[in-house]
């Protein structure tokens, strides 16, 4: 009679996006068996409070590592096909490009809501010079034959709506709606929460405080302890297999994981029209005397900016390494001054998002590996059972559902089935 599968204990720890799509994985392997092996999700603030609800959205064929990008892409539109992405989690093919911008001074008029603050701080700033680039002159009317000629001559899309003609100076595609696409991080992140919970995982909310290793036993199992959100009580969870994923975090629990941590910032718009369907990837110059919020003296700054199904743009602004990372996600601090340029200089090339409405100003933490290429750590620790899938940096959307499938294969099978990975492996730079 053949030998019955061994019953797998198996912890996630961390509620991210790669922590949730490891476990959509895990429950959708074909060895998976609820009756017999148990999933448990560790997360110690709330789904997608950090990085993963935060975050833009782009995919991306062009994006890195090549060992996981194509692969991910795959499974975003398997996905999507199976459980309606676009209604769910705001899936959708997008055209993106590289913009060259010159803001426009921010003017005078004060009607229009997200700029006030630029006004005030342009206050004192020479109107005359940049009088054709003033943000209060500016028509809404739609383009005429000779503008469309002239923003083509740029070599921007026609159906980018919603930059004003008089800012634009140069584009460059990135990418169309076949080779690049987007999804909403946060509904993505608890739609794949809801879908593994729907299979038997069973979510805790707590933080892990120390993963025990299993003694030499063949029947011995790991220890996660961990501290009760809710009740601040230490409880200990049994495991053989203890998946760590606690994006910029990781090295509070793995101490030798070599993950620091950048900050950024980002808020999203209320356009004042719907917008068409467009990232952009902005080279803003700002206009004579600008002063920003954060007292930058930059005079050239990068947002990205990702307009989105649901009526809503997007736009985040350069990391800062100013405030180290806190002991959890409900602890990040958002600097308001830094939202507010990242408004602001919406406000200087775009009409639909100076007179939008702001909903939302927010910051956290991307996960970087600072030892090695840089690329993601995914695979085993060295400890039997142990294993690592974080430090995704800017591209931790993209390679989400590449990486969840990748690690389900290593916990059932005992190996990478679906991508070659071994670049990936965290051994070769855990210390
Ligand atoms: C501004 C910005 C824009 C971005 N845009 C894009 C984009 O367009 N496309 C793209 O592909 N990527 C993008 N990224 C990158 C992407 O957001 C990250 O790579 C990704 O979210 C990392 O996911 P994660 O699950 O590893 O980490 P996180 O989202 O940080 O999740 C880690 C989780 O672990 C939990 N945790 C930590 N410690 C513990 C513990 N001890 N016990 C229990 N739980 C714990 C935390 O509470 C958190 O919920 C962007 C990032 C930023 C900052």
């Amino acid at each position: 009679m053949a030998e019955p599968p061994p019953k797998k204990r198996i912890v996630i720890i961390g509620g991210g996006i790669i922590g949730w799509t490891t476990a959509y994985y895990l429950t959708r392997h074909p060895q998976y068996n609820p009756s017999l092996h148990t999933i448990h999700l560790v997360e110690a603030t709330g789904i997608a409070s950090g990085a993963s609800g935060k975050a833009g959205g782009l995919l991306a064929l062009w994006a890195y590592p090549a060992c996981l990008v194509p692969l991910s892409f795959r499974l975003y539109a398997a996905l999507a096909a199976e459980h309606d992405g676009a209604q769910r989690w705001g899936y959708r093919g997008v055209g993106v490009g590289q913009i060259e911008l010159l803001g426009r001074k921010v003017g005078e008029g004060g009607e229009k809501g997200v700029n006030s603050s630029v006004e005030a701080r342009s206050a004192g700033a020479s109107g005359g010079e940049n009088a054709d680039m003033d943000l209060g002159t500016v028509s809404l009317q739609k383009r005429s034959a000779e503008s469309y000629a002239r923003l083509r001559k740029a070599g921007l899309p026609d159906d980018l709506d919603w930059v004003a003609e008089e800012c634009v100076r140069a584009y460059d595609s990135m990418g169309s709606p076949d080779d690049t696409a987007q999804v909403h991080p946060y509904q993505f992140t608890t739609s794949m929460a809801q879908l593994a919970e729907e299979k038997g995982l069973k979510v805790i909310l707590g933080t892990v405080d120390e993963v025990l290793d299993a003694d030499d036993r063949p029947e011995a199992l790991h220890t996660v302890k961990y501290t009760d959100k809710e009740a601040n009580e230490r409880h200990s969870l049994p495991a053989t297999d203890v998946i760590i994923t606690a994006g910029p975090w990781t090295p509070t629990i793995l101490p030798s994981a070599p993950i620091g941590s950048l900050r950024a910032h980002s808020v999203t718009i209320r356009p004042s029209h719907p917008v068409s369907a467009y990232c952009l990837f902005t080279s803003l110059s700002l206009p004579k005397n600008y002063k920003t919020g954060t007292k930058s003296r930059a005079t050239t700054v990068t947002p990205e900016i990702y307009a989105r199904p649901n009526n809503e743009l997007y736009a985040c602004g350069e990391g800062d390494h100013l405030v180290p990372l806190p002991k959890s996600t409900a602890e990040v601090q958002v600097d308001p001054s830094r939202c507010q340029d990242i408004v602001d200089y919406c406000a200087s090339f775009s009409d639909e998002m100076r007179d939008g409405e702001v909903l939302v100003r927010q910051a956290c933490y991307l996960p970087q590996v600072e030892r090695g290429s840089g690329a993601p750590l995914i695979g085993l620790t060295g400890r039997k059972g142990v294993y690592l899938a974080a430090g995704h940096t800017c591209w931790g959307i993209q390679n989400a559902p590449a990486t969840g499938k990748v690690v389900s294969e290593f916990v059932f099978d005992g190996k990478s089935v679906s991508a070659e990975v071994r670049s990936l492996d965290p051994r070769r730079v855990l210390r």
